[in-house]
């Protein structure tokens, strides 16, 4: 992959990454996409990264595609596909950690202890290998992309982090490998988490800015739906991730939410229409 990707940077082309761990859906593809628009070569990585999973998390059962995978990577135009093996990867005695101090601990990282520390690791690594011009995330994942941002920041990369906007179903569930686990109860239910940022929305558009008063309203859409168990429903600053007590700047709502066994996140960001301007724009 290294020799691959250096030849096309010494042809002068713009080389696009895009990391994914498979099970593909329109939200990958639609990277894919964007990446299309900027770079040629696109390269798709896919790896179940081990690292990133909790001992009591689902890396053994997490989906894997890697032949419709192949196809649909294919169809959508990739040029190459890295797919490496664990062992390529963290090979016996590998041992050096990429850790965003903070920004990791809070919210999925306090849920999920280590985990960003795995997805720091490995996307470092992915970078180093592929050494591409663009890299593209989904803000879908918005702590995730945000801390892959000040890591490229912090460590001088040559890459420029690309953060595309989530994909949904036509209900508004954001699309993720992990929809499949749901069963049809689960898969309705589901929908809350879009419900419950669309109320906040609609409080927001209504002038609303407290952030207590916001989480009620989250809270209460949530507390509905029986199938679901609100991990963490916070408000917080859209670079520090530190929870706000009211919305003037770029903001985020961030949910993280268990229906049944399978745990969903989703978020909505917002920010003023203009630096003085008291109107909000939202992001979905
Ligand atoms: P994953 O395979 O879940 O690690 O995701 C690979 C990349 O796709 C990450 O940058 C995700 O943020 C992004 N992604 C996941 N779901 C979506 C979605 N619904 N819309 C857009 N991007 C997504």
């Amino acid at each position: 992959m290294k020799e691959h990707a250096r030849q096309a940077r010494a042809e002068n082309r713009i080389v696009g990454l895009v990391p994914t761990m498979g099970a593909l859906h329109a939200g990958h593809l639609s990277l894919i996409e964007q990446a299309r628009r900027e770079c040629s070569p696109v390269i798709a990585s896919i790896f179940v990264n081990p690292k990133q999973f909790g001992p009591n998390e689902d890396f053994a059962k997490y989906p894997r595609a890697f032949e419709s995978d192949r196809e649909k990577l294919q169809r959508a135009g990739v040029d190459s596909l890295f797919a490496p093996e664990p062992a390529d990867i963290y090979p016996h005695g590998f041992s050096t950690y990429v850790n965003v101090d903070g920004l990791s601990d809070r919210l999925e990282g306090r849920s999920r202890p280590g985990h960003f520390r795995g997805v720091t690791t490995v996307v470092m690594k992915l970078l180093q290998i592929v050494q591409p011009n663009f890299a593209y995330f989904g803000r879908k994942d918005a702590q995730q992309s945000r801390l892959i941002t000040q890591m490229a920041r912090d460590l001088n990369l040559d890459t420029e982090i690309v953060v595309c906007p989530p994909v949904r179903e036509p209900d508004g569930l954001a699309l993720s490998s992990r929809n499949i686990y749901l069963n049809a109860d689960e898969r309705k239910a589901a929908t809350v988490l879009y419900r419950a940022l669309d109320a906040a929305k609609s409080e927001l558009a209504a002038g609303v800015r407290d952030a207590l008063q916001l989480q009620a309203v989250l809270h209460r859409t949530l507390g509905v739906e029986r199938h679901a168990r609100v991990d963490y429903a916070e408000i917080v600053d859209g670079e520090s991730f530190e929870s706000v007590v009211r919305v003037a700047k770029p903001t985020y709502i961030l949910l993280a939410v268990f229906i049944g066994k399978t745990r969903l996140i989703d978020n909505l960001y917002m920010e003023p229409k203009s630096p003085d301007s008291e109107e909000l724009v939202f992001h979905f």
